[in-house]
């Protein structure tokens, strides 16, 4: 991997300092960090351990760009994964955030804006009649699964293999050896009983699907899904798949829970739903019934909170209603609804307009068409995988349509990309396993210095390439 600084772009003025890979503050940060924290970080990928390196200590940002704390301006394409949708800093959410902050934090009541919030919410999907407010997206999941498994009465989860939902106990499972074998933990930490109740089936596998509903379909309580897979990377359903989800789940019995924590109010107005929705049903499968063809349960965070912790679940009004107080299903939050939270998802959502939207779908379209021409320019193998505006660029010769072809990427070749990127002042996810993330304020000039920062990127992934890339199992 290139350790030179001559890539670094013409100095600015709006970047007070050169972009050499030294970061001394951030490295003395990290270094304390380490001291007092696991690893440095609170929460893993942050350490930068996929692609090596300091990670960068951030003090603020703004619009499209964040700043770190040895100085140095760079463009932002992680915007928190997912949630600063318009740019940091949006001047109309500081706005809100600060006028509840002036009212006060925390209630520990009903709100008003927890009643909007909900509202909005219901009013973008249409399949979700009601809603509970919740702080994260693991909460959101978690609760979903807890309601659906007291709904039906029954044990099973059905999850994805690469898919993730959080940190949540019994979907922190892996594949056992084997089509339609219960998972195995994934961590230690978890229990084998905790993920005997789960069954984990290969992504995009309609064969595997059918078999495990054929063999416990009568004892699944319900099928969690990432609604697009975007935490392996981008990667999303085939044609059909969603529909096949839906089918099974209803002849035998179990809620489809679709996880749009991720693309939730950031694909589309209605997220992944408002892209797929009716193309995603099978022909004459809604019959004017939005249920006929729609998740029952859904999650949503990341956007919902605009970079506050706020997050929700919710769908079919007689399902929701098992939820206490109205029904005998527990679950609960003492920050649940927090004031300055909804403040910032609702003020963000309502400025989420369909102009935004366009604006994110033509900026995605532009930059993964020039990272994947600077990759060809400079002969590395790779892939783009989207759903809507949120892609992936896969560094290995082959479509990835599951988790066994997302990682037989070249993880070398991504690390070596990544730095370049970093020296040249752009901030990537850094892990190849994850979505590229935009926002409104991502503008010319924002664009313009990705894409000036590429071609050295390409060149340097070219020079990492490994010969086993496509071999590389893990
Ligand atoms: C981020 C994410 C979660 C977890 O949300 P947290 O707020 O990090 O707990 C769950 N599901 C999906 C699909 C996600 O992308």
């Amino acid at each position: 991997m290139s350790t030179s600084a001559e890539q670094a772009p013409p100095q600015t003025d709006r970047a007070a300092t050169p972009y050499p890979f030294e970061a001394p503050t951030s490295q003395a940060l990290f270094e304390r960090a380490r001291g007092v924290t696991p690893g440095g970080v609170n929460s893993p990928v942050r350490a930068f351990g996929a692609v090596g390196g300091t990670p960068r200590f951030m003090t603020s940002a703004r619009g499209p760009y964040l700043y770190d704390a040895d100085g140095r301006e760079y463009v932002d394409l992680v915007c928190s994964w997912g949630p600063m949708i318009l740019g940091h800093a949006r001047p109309e959410v500081v706005e809100a955030v600060t006028a509840a902050a002036s009212q006060g934090f925390s209630f520990g009541t009903p709100t008003e804006r927890e009643v909007e919030l909900a509202e909005e919410i219901i009013g973008r999907v249409a399949p979700v009649e009601q809603v509970r407010l919740v702080s994260s997206g693991t909460e959101a999941v978690m609760s979903a699964v807890r309601l659906a498994r007291g709904a039906t009465g029954r044990a099973l989860v059905v999850k994805f293999a690469g898919h993730y939902h959080g940190h949540v106990d019994a979907l922190l499972a892996a594949a056992g050896s084997g089509l339609a074998t219960f998972a195995l933990p994934d961590t230690p930490g978890v229990t084998g009983a905790t993920t005997a109740d789960t069954v984990v089936v290969p992504w995009n596998d309609p064969e595997a699907l059918e078999a495990v509903f054929a063999e416990h379909g009568d004892r699944v309580a319900a099928l969690v899904t990432e609604a697009a897979a975007g935490n392996m990377g981008v990667v999303p359903p085939r044609p059909g798949f969603t529909a096949l989800m839906r089918r099974l789940t209803r002849e035998h019995g179990a809620l489809l829970v679709s996880d749009e924590v991720m693309t939730g109010f950031r694909v589309s107005v209605a997220g992944w739903y408002g892209l797929e929705g009716p193309q995603g049903a099978e022909p004459g499968a809604d019959d004017g019934d939005v249920h006929a063809s729609a998740p029952d349960l859904m999650t949503f965070g990341k956007v919902m909170g605009g970079g506050l912790p706020a997050a929700a679940f919710g769908g079919r009004a007689d399902v929701m209603a098992q939820l206490a107080p109205a029904g005998p299903v527990y679950q609960a939050g003492t920050l649940s609804g927090n004031p300055l939270a909804t403040a910032a998802g609702l003020t963000t959502l309502r400025l989420c307009t369909p102009e935004v939207y366009a604006h994110l779908d033509a900026t995605a379209e532009r930059l993964s068409s020039a990272a994947s021409a600077a990759l060809a320019d400079a002969g590395v193998p790779h892939t783009v995988s989207a759903a809507g505006n949120m892609f992936t660029v896969f560094f290995g010769p082959d479509p990835v349509r599951d988790y066994a072809g997302a990682r037989s990427q070249d993880l070398g070749a991504y690390a070596a990309f990544f730095q370049s990127m970093l020296a040249s002042g752009v901030h990537l996810p850094p892990s190849a396993f994850e979505a590229w993330f935009l926002s409104a304020s991502h503008d010319e000039e924002a664009v313009g210095r990705v894409l000036d920062a590429l071609p050295a990127a390409a060149q340097a992934a070219a020079r990492a390439q490994t010969s086993t890339a496509g071999q590389t199992g893990t």
